[in-house]
């Protein structure tokens, strides 16, 4: 019997690290004046090159594409682990707005994990085909842009829009921007996805019960969008939202989203009948309004969120559980408000 107690005990201390209450990383702090905000520990363009790099060269089973070039002449990378075309395909994408970060850390991490030639990874390999674009807007992550960005409260470390002051979440349809362009044309149209997760980071201050969230989800809501393609996203929801849960890692509500097709929650599921999800993590790293900065205190478990998340996914989609996830919580996940004064800018 005491063994038994002490056994217990050990595997609870062993784990206690990682059971945090619900809601911890939504109670994190905010950018509130004093925090410093640095971007000194983030990846920038340049490492994130060298990361993919290497990793398609330790790999057997990644290879890089270039896939097009910012406003400023940054490579845009695809990074493909898997080559099978009759398994699924899942399509990660990240940064399409240059000041949310810390997923693009994460996606980062989850390709590190792939990169190793371990038995695991070659299996894995067998059974699904996942894409990342990591960072789509590389210029408005670094700043580099051609719009004065000073009044950012971290002074413009990072914006949201590319270098033309275009959102590229607004560019969709009209795709007039190279980063928009290189995603349709050389992603979108030439491969078969199934599954895309749109990465973002929305600002810090919404909640559900008078908490903090450390994120939110939705499905397609674009009335065009085949039915079929909306009950997958659900199930995409589904099987990430119970990663986050199970792992006791942070609060998820739901996003309060628009139906219309230049965002790429409803457009790339209504054009190319993706299952898409949006997922947005908590705060970003610049902006002019200090209701959307979060400082850094919670970037370790955001971005254990993300890898969290994005690894279910692969999980679930790998031995096809996704197919059958249950879809009946998004009937009651509350949808988010924002906890304060001022509208936050989203999606
Ligand atoms: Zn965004």
């Amino acid at each position: 019997m005491k063994k038994i107690l002490f056994t217990a005990l050990v595997f609870l201390m062993a784990f206690s690290a990682f059971m945090l209450p619900a809601g911890a990383v939504g109670k994190g702090p905010n950018y509130n004046g004093n925090e410093t905000i640095k971007d000194e520990r983030l990846t920038s363009h340049e490492d994130l090159m060298q990361q993919v790099e290497r990793a398609a060269e330790r790999s057997e089973s990644i290879e890089l594409e270039i896939i097009g070039e910012s406003v400023k002449g940054r490579d845009l990378p695809l990074v493909k682990f898997g080559n099978d075309e009759d398994n699924p395909t899942i399509l990660f994408l990240t940064q399409q707005h240059g000041n949310e970060v810390l997923i693009t850390e994460a996606a980062l991490n989850v390709i590190k994990n792939l990169a190793t030639n371990s038995r695991q990874n070659r299996e894995l390999a067998e059974e699904v085909n996942i894409f990342f674009v990591p960072r789509l807007n590389p210029d408005g992550a670094a700043g580099d842009v051609n719009f004065d960005i000073s009044d950012h409260v971290g002074g413009g470390l990072a914006t949201r829009a590319n270098a033309e002051n275009v959102d590229l979440n607004r560019d969709h349809n009209t795709q007039e921007q190279p980063e928009t362009q290189a995603l349709h044309d050389n992603v979108l149209s030439a491969y078969d996805i199934d599954y895309l997760v749109d990465f973002h980071h929305q600002g810090a201050k919404s909640g559900i019960d008078g908490e903090l969230v450390s994120g939110s989800i939705l499905y397609p809501t674009n009335e065009g969008v085949d039915p079929e393609v909306v009950e997958m996203s659900k199930q995409l929801g589904s099987v990430m939202y119970d990663a986050v849960e199970d792992r006791g890692f942070g609060l998820l509500g739901k996003y309060n989203g628009g139906d219309a097709n230049t965002i790429a929650r409803n457009g790339l599921a209504y054009e190319y009948d993706i299952a898409t999800l949006l997922f947005e993590m908590r705060g970003m790293i610049d902006h002019s309004n200090p209701n959307q900065v979060l400082g850094q205190k919670s970037n370790g478990y955001l971005i254990q969120q993300g890898v969290i998340s994005m690894e279910a996914a692969i999980e679930a989609i790998a031995d096809r559980s996704i197919s059958s996830a249950d879809t009946t919580f998004w009937d009651t996940l509350e949808v988010q408000s924002f906890i304060g004064e001022e509208e936050e800018e989203g999606e």
